[in-house]
Formats: structure tokens, sequence, C-alpha cells
């Protein structure tokens, strides 16, 4: 398959915001490929060579990326950086400077989707001795045989800006448009679910059809989705919901981890798929040691404890281990324990379709005893008062608050969904908010002041899974202390972008636009509406969307979160629902 034809389709995708349009686009392309070539083609329409849970090393930096543009061209670099100052995209400059050169090479081999992955795992796999100047060589060869448009997307891909617009929905709908019919398309998201690998599904599909796609199962190695929990303002509403008797755990304030242990290795993914396992090697070894049987996936919070008493420490704590260097000291002077809360698979069953209390039973029983592995704490409550009491217990512990979970048959393990079979209460529920919001930043005003000459305030973003865009929820100025107000830069000027990011729906214009990349927890008095921010836009009242009034920075930055995972409209729908209850 020729990667031009696979290049045309992504400059179609990128030329069209109708999400409709792109699924036909892609779903017509989709039916033509081989499963091997279907599944590479997916990965490289995210921009990736591998599933999300893979580390992405592609990154080469611009200044590379113009030396093999201006070696495969034959303009000076003066010209090459000149044009990318100007443009801002080193895609955008080799397109221009391919164009211009025109002659291709009278001996170019064409360039398949084959090669371009293969020179693509060749610069990613490139480390050592002179291993830029081979990155950048490896690159010029693609590039030599490459015209104007797949130029663009290599130079994108390898430098992380590939955003063809495209999100996961969309392949999905487009997957299930080729090759089953509607009706499939539930089923192949859960098979996306619970593998988080979009390659997989496709090629799994277009070689067996909707039958091997419904054989995919949850599988050690593969990270899983994660089930989240709704909210609801009072334990009234939820033992009302729950119908009057459900399970309640302790709310652990630390960070997530989904374990997938065997007798031989062990890996520890964060909710956002990143691998962790270094940075709690020591749980990982403990689980690895301690687990009875072959293998297991299971679920827990990892939360600092003080090393002579094992008291929960806050949060901050815990954030020391996600440094990059020194984790050797951060494990010695943060201890952590983990708190487990389900399991997903044991033994090489999956058990996520197995009702809460049955899952609890079994996760109970994988593990030997150790002091760094506990259970979390969960009591069976039938009444308001017994939940008050347990929550009260649970903040006196130091926990954030409970999650009520269900104990009805179809409590099942939901990959990738939020419903009410686990809804959250936090005690932040009793002060005039109902919930911190997690917001995307989208762009930065400069500061003036005292802080002339850095970032004054930031755009802050709400997601929309349906639109696939990011809509405005308020302008951020309140509760940066200097030391953050200095690392805003580093945080954010990586994902700068000259104009409005396509997928940012925003009446505000910032001094600075960045992609969504970097989240922050954010209160805020309450939401109302306003003619500015363009949140549930027209949805209460037109012309107005809603906006968080007196927003203030926690001071926790979410790099558990993808900005896909900031609080969505639809939550912001709801809490502002609740709010005028
Ligand atoms: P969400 O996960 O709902 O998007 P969030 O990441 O901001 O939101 P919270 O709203 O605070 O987190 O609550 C959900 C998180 O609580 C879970 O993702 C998990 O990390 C944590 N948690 C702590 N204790 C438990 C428990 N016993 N059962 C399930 N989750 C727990």
């Amino acid at each position: 398959m020729l990667y031009s034809a696979i290049a045309a389709v992504f400059d179609r995708i990128e030329g069209t915001s109708s999400r409709l349009e792109m699924t036909s686009i892609l779903s017509d392309l989709f039916g033509t490929l081989p499963p091997a070539v279907l599944r590479d083609v997916v990965y490289l329409s995210q921009g990736k060579l591998h599933p999300d849970f893979f580390p992405q090393k592609l990154g080469m930096s611009d200044k590379l990326v113009l030396r093999a543009i201006s070696l495969t061209s034959g303009f000076s670099e003066d010209r090459t950086e000149k044009l990318w100052i100007k443009e801002g995209d080193p895609g955008t400059v080799a397109e221009m400077l391919i164009k211009e050169k025109k002659q291709m090479a009278l001996f170019s081999e064409p360039l398949t989707v084959q090669r371009v992955m293969k020179g693509l795992l060749l610069i990613e796999e490139t480390d050592g001795k002179d291993s830029q100047e081979r990155k950048m060589k490896l690159l010029a060869n693609l590039l030599h045989d490459s015209g104007p448009i797949e130029s663009r997307y290599l130079c994108r891909i390898v430098t992380g800006r590939m955003r063809v617009g495209a999100g996961s929905m969309t392949v999905l709908d487009a997957l299930a448009s080729s090759f089953a019919d509607k009706s499939g398309r539930p089923e192949i998201e859960r098979a996306f679910n619970v593998t988080c690998d979009m390659g997989l599904v496709a090629e799994t599909l277009a070689a067996g059809g909707m039958d091997a796609v419904r054989g995919i199962k949850v599988k050690v190695g593969n990270p899983i989705k994660v089930m989240l929990a709704e909210r609801l303002p009072s334990l009234a509403e939820v033992m009302g919901r729950m119908e009057g008797r459900c399970a309640m755990e302790y709310k652990y304030d630390g960070i997530r981890v989904q374990a997938h242990i065997t007798k031989d290795s062990v890996r520890l993914y964060s909710r956002r798929l990143e691998d962790l396992t270094d940075n709690f090697r020591d749980i990982a070894s403990l689980l690895k040691e301690s687990l009875k049987g072959t293998e297991a996936i299971v679920e827990g919070e990892c939360v600092s404890v003080d090393a002579k008493s094992g008291k929960m420490l806050p949060f901050q704590e815990v954030t020391h281990r996600r440094r990059k260097h020194g984790m050797e000291d951060a494990i010695k002077d943060y201890p952590v324990r983990i708190f487990l809360f389900d399991i997903l698979q044991r033994d090489g069953e999956d058990v996520t379709q197995m009702p809460y209390l049955k899952r609890r039973e079994m996760l109970a029983s994988a593990f030997s005893g150790t002091e760094g592995i506990q259970m979390s704490n969960m009591r069976i409550v039938s009444s308001v008062q017994e939940a008050d009491a347990f929550f009260t217990e649970a903040v006196s512990a130091g926990c954030e608050g409970i999650m009520a979970k269900s104990v009805s048959d179809v409590s099942v393990y939901r990959a990738g969904s939020r419903g009410f079979l686990w809804i959250k209460y936090k005690k932040d529920y009793h002060s005039d908010m109902i919930d911190t919001f997690d917001l995307a930043v989208v762009g930065a005003f400069y500061g003036m002041g005292k802080r002339k000459g850095r970032y004054g305030a930031l755009l802050m973003a709400s997601y929309d899974p349906e639109m696939q865009s990011y809509v405005t929820v308020c302008k951020l100025g309140t509760g940066f202390d200097d030391a953050f107000l200095d690392s805003m830069p580093g945080l954010l000027d990586a994902r700068k972008t000259d104009r409005r990011p396509n997928n940012v729906d925003s009446k505000m214009v910032p001094d600075v636009w960045f992609d969504p990349t970097v989240v922050l927890e954010v209160t805020g008095a309450e939401l109302s509406l306003s003619p500015i921010h363009t949140a549930a836009a027209g949805v209460f009242k037109e012309d107005a969307g809603l906006g968080l009034r007196f927003p203030r920075f926690t001071g926790r930055v979410r790099d558990d979160k993808s900005p896909e995972e900031s609080t969505s409209v639809a939550e912001i729908m709801e809490i502002y629902g609740m709010q005028k209850t």
C-alpha cells in the first residue's frame, strides 16, 4: 500500500471538521486495506507506532527535523529555519520546501506504509553514539521519496504533532462502518476498552469479523480503561440511588495504578496508561512476590504513609514518586502502601463481568498477607446514618471521602465508563462547590505588574467527547505560587501553536495558544451562565455557555490525566444542575 494514498486521506480528514465526513473518509480507506496494514494505518492516524500504553520515543527535536528537510530539499539550513520561525511547524516547512523543489530524485523507491513504519521504528530504536545524526539521516531517507503531503505528516509524526482531527471514537465509528453494522459498534468499543489497543482491534476485526472481536478479553500486559464513578451531592441521594444498601469503601487520596502481574513479571500502569512500574518498584515487587496463583490484574490506590505509624499522609507526599530522577531516594524517603479495590483477571480468567462482591472476595484471597498490600477498607451500609458514620471514619483516617459501590448482581467492572454503579462522595462536597474540576490549558495571557514577563493567567477548557473539541470554562489567574509561575513555560511551551488549535472552541483570544496537553485541578465558587465561555453553549440559554466563577488552582497538576480525561462538558452540566437544586 502506497503511503501517498494514506497521506492524501489524512489531508482530507484535516480539511474537514465534520465527524461524519471523517468517519466516511476513514471507513472508505479501511475497507481497502489488508489487516496488518490497517493496524499500522490506525496507529499512524494517531501519530503513533504502537498502542497508547507503549512509551512513544519518536520525539525528534524541530531543529533536527529541519536539518533533514534541508538535506532532502537542498535548501540552506538558514532558509529552512527562517521558514520554521514563521510557520512554527516543521511539517508545513517540509511540505512547502519539497513542493518548491518539485523535481523528485530519479530513482526514488516508492514509499509504502510498510517502509514508512520500518523507517520510523528504526528512528525510534536508534540510540547511543551519533544517534541524532543517524536519526536525521533516516528521516531524510524517507523524505527523499516523499511528496509534499507525505512529508508534512512524516515530520508531524516524528515531532509528536500529528493531529489530523480523527480521535479514537471516530476511528471506532469508521471500523464499525467498514466491517460491521451499527449494532457491532458497542462490541468494538468494548474490545478497545479492555485492550487499549485500537490497532489490535482493527486488525482482529478485519481478519476475523465480529466473532473474533467478541473473543477479545482482558489480558495481562494490555492495560484496561479504568471504570469511573458518578457523583451525587449528598449521602442521602447516594443511598437513594443505591436502593438503600451498598458497599462503601474509603476513597484514598493517592495515585491509581492497575497492576498486571505474573509469576515472572509485573507492570504498573497509571490511568493515563503510563508505565509507573519504576516509580513504585517496591510495591511492584511485593505484588509479584505475594501473588497466589499464576497471574492477575488488580487495581488499587498507592498512598504515602508514615514509615513508623503507617498513618496515611496527604496526596502531595506520593507525588514525589512521580519524579523522573532520584527514584532510589524517593522510594526510601516516601514509603507507600497500595490499597487494592478491584480485580479484573485471575489465573487467566476475565472476571470483569463478575458482580462486585464476588470480585472483592476473589481479590481478598489473591495475595498472601504483607503490610505494603492492603485491601481497601469496606463496609456494607443500609442506612444514611451508617453511611454518614463510615464517611466520618474515612475522613478522619485521612481519606478524601467514600466510594459507594453497588452490590447488585449487575455490578460488573465497566471498563472505560462512568456510571452509577460507583458513586463518589467527597469531603469537598460539604463546601459550596460540588467538586473540583480537572481542566485542560488551551491558552495563556501575559502577566502584568508583579507577573510581568511571565504568564499571568491561563485559559482553561473542558472536553466534549461528542464533538471531540475543547470548550472554555474559565480564565484562571489565582492560586499560582512563584514556583508554579516559574514552571509554566517549561510545562506548556512545547505545545505552543501559532493559531487556535482546530479542536478548541473559544470566544476568548489568549496571547498564546496551546494544544491541549496539561490538565490542572481547579476549584471555584460556582458555575454560572456566561456569554464568554463556550462550555454547554446554548444549552441552558441561547448565546451563553457555562463559566466557573472565581476559579482557583488547587496546586495539583493532574499529570495522571490526559486532556481527553478532563472534566467533560456532560459532567459540568450535571454539576450545574446539582448546584441549582
Ligand atoms: P475521576 O476518576 O472520576 O475522573 P478523579 O480522577 O478526579 O475523577 P476522583 O473524582 O477524586 O478522581 O475519584 C475517582 C478516583 O478515586 C479513582 O480514579 C481512584 O483513583 C480513586 N479511588 C480511591 N479509593 C478508591 C476506591 N476504594 N475505589 C475506587 N477508586 C478509588
